[in-house]
C-alpha cells in the first residue's frame, strides 16, 4: 500500500517537472521569437499562403525580390505603386524598411540591372537602399491574379471610384454608368482620383453610359479588342502607344463612331489597388506597422 503510493507521487513530481520544463521551454521560444521578430522572407510567405500558395506560385512570375536580403528583420512594411526616392526615403522616415511595390524598382519588368551598372540615377538609388538596407519585393503578377480571388488593383480601384454597383457581373473591365457627357464623365474621374494631366480623345458632349476599363498599359491590342465589344462607347486606359490604341480611336472618331477614350496616367490608374494592398495585409498581419504611400502622379500641367 506504502508502495503503491509512492510510486503515484513520483510519478506525478515527474509529470509536474516535465509539464513545468516544457511550458519554460515554449515560454522562452516565443519570447526569443517576439523578440526576433519576423523575416522579409517569412513576410512573403505569408502572402503567398494567402494568394493560393505553392502552386499558385510556380510559373516565372516578376513577383520576387528586387533588393536586400530576405533574411532581415522587418521593422515595417510600406505599399506603394512604384519605389521612387521619395518613396524610399519616407519609408525610412517611418522606419520601414520592407517595400511592396507594385511596379520595377529599376525601370524594366524584370528589374534586370546589368545595362544600368554606369547609370549614376540607378547607382545613387542603389546606394540608398543599400545604406538602409532597404527589402524591394514586388506584387504585381499575383495582386492582380490569383484564382479565386478579385484583381486587388481593381478592388481599390472600385473603393476610390465607388463603381462597384455599376461593375458587369460577367466582365470585370466593363461598366454600365449612369448616362453623362464625356466632359462630365472625365472631370468626375479627375476629381476622385486627384488627377493633374488626364488627357481626353473625342467630343466632350458625347453621351457615354457603357465603358471599358483597363487600368495600366494592357497594350493596343487589348484596347482595340475593348472597343470592339458591343455598345462600349469609351475606354479608359492608364495608359496607350500614340501608334496603337489611340491611332485606333482617332480612326473610329474619323468614321464618326461615337466613341472616346480617356487616359488617366498608369499610376493614377492603378494606385488605389496599393492602398488597398495595405488593407489586405493588416486582415493577416497584425504585429508590424504597414503603411500605403503614394508614389503619385509624375506628371503636371502648365
Ligand atoms: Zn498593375
Amino acid at each position: 500500500m506504502k508502495n503503491n503510493f509512492n510510486s503515484i507521487n513520483i510519478f506525478h513530481i515527474l509529470h509536474f517537472t516535465f509539464l513545468l520544463f516544457l511550458m519554460f521551454t515554449l515560454l522562452i521560444k516565443a519570447q526569443q521569437n517576439e523578440l526576433k521578430g519576423m523575416t522579409a522572407g517569412e513576410v512573403i510567405n505569408l502572402i503567398k499562403s494567402h494568394t493560393g500558395g505553392s502552386d499558385a506560385w510556380n510559373y516565372n512570375t516578376v513577383d520576387n525580390f528586387k533588393t536586400g536580403n530576405p533574411e532581415t528583420i522587418v521593422t515595417g512594411i510600406v505599399t506603394t505603386f512604384t519605389p521612387t526616392m521619395e518613396v524610399l526615403a519616407q519609408a525610412v522616415q517611418n522606419n520601414c524598411n520592407l517595400i511592396i511595390s507594385h511596379e520595377p524598382t529599376f525601370y524594366n519588368n524584370t528589374d534586370e540591372v546589368k545595362w544600368l551598372e554606369n547609370d549614376k540615377v540607378y547607382k545613387t538609388k542603389l546606394d540608398f537602399i543599400n545604406k538602409h538596407n532597404i527589402v524591394i519585393w514586388r506584387f504585381h503578377d499575383h495582386w492582380h491574379n490569383t484564382p479565386g480571388k478579385p484583381d486587388g488593383i481593381m478592388v481599390g480601384m472600385m473603393d476610390t471610384l465607388k463603381w462597384k454597383s455599376y461593375q458587369s457581373a460577367d466582365e470585370q473591365t466593363i461598366f454600365n454608368l449612369p448616362e453623362m457627357t464625356v466632359k462630365e464623365l472625365a472631370l468626375y474621374l479627375k476629381k476622385q482620383l486627384k488627377i493633374k494631366a488626364l488627357r481626353v480623345i473625342g467630343d466632350p458632349e458625347l453621351k457615354v453610359s457603357k465603358i471599358a476599363f483597363l487600368p495600366g498599359a494592357w497594350g493596343g491590342t487589348a484596347h482595340v479588342k475593348a472597343l470592339e465589344k458591343e455598345g462600349v462607347q469609351l475606354l479608359l486606359v492608364g495608359e496607350s502607344n500614340e501608334w496603337e490604341g489611340i491611332a485606333y480611336i482617332v480612326d473610329a472618331i474619323g468614321q464618326k463612331r461615337n466613341q472616346a477614350m480617356i487616359l488617366l496616367g498608369h499610376v493614377t490608374s492603378e494606385e488605389s489597388g496599393m492602398n488597398e494592398c495595405a488593407k489586405w495585409l493588416k486582415s493577416f498581419i497584425s504585429d508590424l506597422p504597414i503603411k500605403f504611400i503614394p508614389a503619385g502622379e509624375p506628371f503636371w500641367q502648365p
